[in-house]
């Protein structure tokens, strides 16, 4: 996908402030973070969001979410909120699946 901000970021061609990357996931912390700890985790593989995965990415998405507690834990944010948008009317601007991980101060629920 030439034209994805993430696949651009995956690449190399776009820098972002990383946290951590392997062959498969990338995560960074967010540009326009919404808590005082926020940071993304992504596939470097092409997806939309989870609405466009296929069985054969059950692994890669489960990677995801250990990838992002297991950062979350390293970086000092020992509670946290996983947010996963899919679709423009969930709130969702970049089209290249991506997890939130979001810490550092209280939470409300349900999220707006
Ligand atoms: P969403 O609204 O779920 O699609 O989330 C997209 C997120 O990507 C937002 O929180 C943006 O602040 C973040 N974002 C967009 N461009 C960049 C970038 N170049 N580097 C880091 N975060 C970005
Ligand atoms: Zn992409």
């Amino acid at each position: 996908m030439n034209d994805c901000i993430f696949c651009k970021i995956a690449s190399g061609d776009i820098p972002a402030n990383k946290l951590y990357e392997d062959d498969e996931v990338l995560a960074f912390w967010d540009l326009n973070p919404q808590a005082p700890k926020h940071f993304l985790v992504i596939p470097k593989k092409h997806l939309a969001g989870p609405g466009d995965a296929g069985e054969v990415d059950d692994i890669l998405i489960g990677k995801l979410l250990r990838t992002g507690a297991h950062l979350a834990a390293e970086n000092g944010i020992e509670q946290f909120r996983f947010v996963v948008n899919n679709g423009e009317e969930a709130g969702q601007t970049v089209f290249h699946f991506h997890l939130h991980v979001l810490g550092g101060r209280s939470m409300s629920w349900p999220p707006g």
